[in-house]
């Protein structure tokens, strides 16, 4: 068993004034806090409708012993509910990590509108780092793709977890 690591890193308070891109970002950044402090991989996911957050996860593969509970299936899964429909065209998903094939397959078949993530992941990015599945030739849905909101941050959480996580073992 690792031992877990305390997270350094503080929980973030956004200004409710501006609810932009900046706003929900900063949400899931603390979604990836809320990871951290449950000894998860730090990545957390907002989806947002307008102004609205519908749905708000972080990784729990662990907690779960799913390899498929990342933050962005639990988000996407609840947003559905949310809202009361399976397609999100109208929808915003904000994760501080590029999403890997399987989130970015499900953010192509929920028709997320827009996908915004924080720092690339050139190694199992689905959305342009490794592959490009919002790219697909004959796909009947593209979300449109934005990144870089907070990569900074969220950057140095993911090399701070995996370098005190290398230091335990
Ligand atoms: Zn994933």
């Amino acid at each position: 068993m690792k031992k877990s690591i305390e997270c350094p890193f503080q929980k973030v308070f956004p200004s409710q004034l501006e609810k932009g891109d900046l706003f929900f970002m900063q949400l899931a950044y603390n979604e990836a806090v809320n990871a951290w402090t449950r000894d998860e991989v730090p990545v957390g996911a907002v989806i947002a409708m307008g102004e609205e957050v519908v749905a708000s996860a972080f990784n729990q593969t662990r907690t779960q012993s799913d390899p498929s509970a990342h933050a962005e299936m639990i988000a996407i899964t609840m947003a559905a509910k949310s809202v009361g429909d399976w397609r999100l065209n109208d929808c915003r998903l904000y994760v501080t990590k590029e999403p890997c094939p399987m989130c970015a397959g499900a953010t192509v078949m929920s028709r997320l509108g827009e996908v915004h993530f924080a720092v690339d992941d050139p190694k199992m990015g689905g959305l342009g780092g490794a592959t490009s599945l919002h790219e697909l030739p004959f796909s009947n849905h593209k979300p449109k793709v934005f990144r870089q909101t907070m990569e900074l941050e969220c950057r140095e959480m993911l090399q701070a977890f995996f370098k005190l996580q290398r230091k335990s073992t």
